[in-house]
């Protein structure tokens, strides 16, 4: 250790080992951050109450870096916000059910609740030591029974409005994980927790009907004024809402008819073509009993063994199934094709192939030797679509080769190809939705019971409300077997029907975590309510949440969720709200050794050896300080030794300053002080920027040093001690003791002199070897470096220099600047 921290302590040196714990206790004993809700009769009155929350984290180890900056960011929010007088809520939980504590108890042995409770433990700990302004008295964890107990109520409620339902179908499958996965959770073909391929298989499984939601996570988007734009795209583009038509194709010679649904009904008379998926329910029945049936049961036999990755990113393949249907735009007939580049959970499960202007049916059409038919052509210019596929549908483009359409622009002929076949009943428009039900069973241990029995005579039963919670039984064996572990637990299993009083058995699946973590932000409003979830009042008077923070990984899972939910709960009446969250910051990534922080790469950045060698302080000045919040960072650890050296700096130029009687006058460092108030403000309050004002105080640091005699030195080091205690509390609160005054993080936000906000100036002498050769007028914090360069631009000076070195300058501040020359 070469710095300053390796220095011996004195009583007068920065030691944040001795200064942090201190406060820490302190904060805790008066429970320092909490923040009551307010008595029934002011409920409601929110105008200075204020709701900032950031992710909650999962307890599947200790916090790392990537944590440290999320809830750095918070703190600095909530301390800026009290001390501008604001009433703030800033509570903090757990999301602790999860697949994690369940593998960790399956390698290392143990009880999931034993493992989460311990990292619970040490997270709290950590937080404690981290020194994080958080309302103790909210804390929550998503595996306590006095949580779950509601999300099982909660389920109920979205059950009895018909938003949760029960159904077979064909599922996406974790083969690592042993269970199955929502759609958000496959990303790009594989289990986003563990990277597996992902696999097919057909289950009954609980979903939530968020499809319903469709439009209103859209339209309600509008609400959603400050969140980042690409989260709403990312959203936006999930739920995939496109505009077209369902086209009805009848197989040649039966009644059956195959609907698809198309964006491009102005491209029907091109369609050459015409494919199902190979789990099209209806495809054996078109082949029993046909010359092609052998070839096509084969073909779907190895479709089912490839996964939605191979199907994507392999060369196109299918076959005939020998039969046809007629398109009824113009009679005639096209062969039906199965091939697994359509997949059976968009649209219909089949499609009208387009070739000459689908990508994917080119591919195909080429591949087979079928038939490429242009019906759209650009108005000016050519092109050969037998070559490439011409996608484009615009104003611009015309439809050609389709009969009484033709001429028409691609626009106007899908209007009038859609009221064409609405007029003969073979069509009509259609919203099409890429968004699926939330499929939330999940065959695994650690999760939150689903309050459903099955009973022979009544089918399936809800739990009463007041048989709540269905406790999580203890079992010994988590080892995934593709059914969840539960259904081992024949005790538990066994239950007495509510409704009929016979024999029945619990649903042994447990919910998706996302479950848990889609309304926890409203039980910190009132986690203590032991007779309902929550009261409307205490939560309408906090919420929405009016800052919340986190990663972009959750742009889609955890916020199209907790908004889905939200919606619900308000068509419910269970809240005043349609948004959960009016305004989003979504933290950039930690990177270390040049990569993203992961376990598999072993690059995770623990905060604990820095907090021991450098201080709280200085962690959570380095986080903030490594760049724009919003951007991913490279952690580096001259960042902090940096960061430390200037709390140190601070420490001594503070005490120095302490010592300074507090003067009267407006001096230039009374006007950068109060320049710094207003740079800081505006840029946490407007610009939610938080490594610039860091930077601010460090500057402001520079000028006390530099004029330690200034009248305003006292009054500058106590700003910049005001200043920096969102980001340094402790160093901050052990530093407004030692001037003289007490519990800065209740002390008001410094307020700025408007009109000392403009620069001073005066009139700066230039002189060329003692000889005074101009006065030019000056910036009152102009620094040197910038005064001598003032100087010599001066054009009456020329003269002098020309031809000749400069080699001494003296500066005198605020009078001269004199340039020695020869
Ligand atoms: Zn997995
Ligand atoms: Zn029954």
């Amino acid at each position: 250790m070469t710095d300053d921290f390796g220095e011996k302590m004195t009583s007068q040196s920065y030691d944040p080992q001795a200064i942090e714990p201190k406060w820490q206790a302190l904060w805790d004993r008066e429970r320092a951050f909490a923040e009551p809700n307010p008595p029934p009769s002011e409920l409601g009155e929110n105008e200075r109450a204020t709701y900032v929350l950031e992710m909650l984290p999962y307890p599947s180890g200790e916090l790392h870096m990537g944590h440290v900056k999320n809830y750095t960011l918070g703190d600095v929010v909530a301390h800026f916000r009290r001390r501008n007088g604001w009433k703030v809520l800033r509570p903090m939980g757990y999301d602790a059910f999860g697949l994690p504590a369940e593998n960790a108890a399956i390698k290392e042995g143990g009880q999931p609740r034993a493992i989460t409770e311990r990292n619970i433990g040490r997270i709290r700990e950590q937080m404690k030591r981290m020194g994080w302004a958080i309302d103790w008295d909210r804390e929550i964890s998503t595996h306590a029974p006095e949580y779950y107990r509601w999300t099982q109520l909660l389920f109920l409620k979205l059950l009895e409005r018909g938003l949760a339902y029960r159904k077979e179908s064909l599922q996406n499958w974790c083969p690592n994980d042993q269970t199955v996965l929502a759609n958000e959770q496959v990303m790009d073909g594989r289990c986003e927790r563990c990277g597996a391929e992902v696999e097919k298989r057909s289950l009954e499984q609980w979903f939530f009907r968020i499809t319903d939601y469709a439009d209103a996570l859209l339209d309600e988007m509008s609400l959603l004024e400050h969140w980042p734009e690409r989260v709403l795209t990312m959203q936006r583009n999930w739920i995939g809402r496109s505009e077209g038509a369902e086209v009805v194709f009848r197989v040649e010679n039966t009644e059956i008819d195959l609907p698809v649904f198309t964006t491009r009904p102005d491209t029907l008379f091109g369609a050459t073509f015409f494919v199902m998926a190979p789990e099209h329910p209806l495809v054996a029945e078109l082949v029993a009993g046909r010359p092609e049936e052998d070839a096509v049961r084969a073909y779907v036999k190895q479709a089912q063994g490839r996964s939605s990755i191979e199907r994507e990113e392999k060369e196109k393949d299918g076959v005939f199934s020998g039969r046809s249907v007629v398109n009824p735009v113009n009679g005639e007939r096209i062969p039906i094709w199965v091939a697994d580049y359509v997949l059976m959970e968009y649209g219909t499960g089949a499609i009208m192939a387009v070739p000459a202007h689908d990508e994917r049916d080119h591919a195909f059409a080429r591949q087979y030797e079928l038939p490429i038919v242009q019906v759209i052509a650009p108005r000016e210019g050519e092109v050969d679509v037998q070559a490439e596929a011409y996608v484009s549908s615009s104003d611009k483009d015309v439809m050609v080769n389709s009969s009484e359409f033709s001429g028409m622009s691609c626009p106007e002929g899908k209007r009038s190809i859609i009221n064409w076949l609405g007029a003969v009943s073979l069509g009509e428009e259609k919203v099409s939705y890429r968004l699926r039900d939330w499929l939330i069973s999940r065959q695994r241990y650690w999760g939150c019971p689903i309050p459903i029995v099955y009973c022979d005579k009544c089918g399936i039963v809800p739990v009463p409300e007041a048989e709540l919670p269905v406790l999580l039984p203890e079992v010994s064996d988590f080892l995934p077997k593709g059914r969840s572990p539960l259904a081992a637990a024949e005790e538990w299993v066994t239950a007495k029907c509510p409704n009929c009083g016979g024999e029945a058995r619990r649903e042994t699946d447990t919910l998706d975590t996302f479950v848990d973590s889609s309304w926890y932000f409203i039980r910190y409003c009132d986690p203590h309510n032991s007779a309902e979830p929550w009261s409307r009042e205490i939560v309408d008077h906090w919420m929405p949440v009016d800052q919340y923070i986190g990663g972009i990984e959750h742009a889609i899972l955890h916020l199209m969720y907790a908004r889905f939910f939200t919606k619900a709960l308000n068509d419910l009446g269970m809240v005043g709200f349609r948004e959960p969250f009016a305004r989003l910051f979504t933290q950039g990534m930690i990177h270390y050794r040049g990569a993203k922080m992961s376990k598999s790469k072993g690059n995770v950045v623990m905060p604990n050896p820095y907090i021991e060698r450098f201080g709280a302080d200085a962690v959570r000045l380095n986080i903030l300080f490594m760049g724009p919040a919003d951007q991913d960072a490279e952690w580096q650890d001259s960042g902090i030794e940096g960061t430390s050296r200037f709390l140190g700096r601070l420490w001594r130029t503070v005490l120095e300053a302490a010592e300074r009687p507090k003067g009267v006058e407006v001096t230039p460092l009374v006007r950068k002080a109060h320049q710094t108030i207003a740079k800081v403000t505006d840029d946490i309050d407007r610009r939610f920027v938080f490594n610039t004002p860091i930077a601010a105080v460090m500057e402001l640091l520079n000028e006390i040093t530099r004029v330690p005699e200034d009248p305003g030195a006292r009054f500058a080091a106590e700003t910049a001690v005001s200043l920096i205690q969102p980001y340094a509390p402790h160093i901050a609160e052990e530093l407004w003791q030692r001037l003289g005054h007490e519990r800065l993080w209740q002390a008001p936000w410094p307020s700025y002199d408007e009109s000392l906000l403009e620069q001073e100036v005066f009139e700066l002498v230039v002189q060329v070897n003692g000889k005074v050769r101009d006065r030019i007028e000056a910036s009152v914090g102009a620094s040197e470096q910038e005064l001598v360069e003032l100087a010599r631009s001066s054009p009456r000076l020329a003269p002098y220099l020309e031809g000749k070195q400069i080699r001494k300058t003296i500066v005198v501040p605020r009078k001269l600047v004199n340039l020695v020359v020869g």
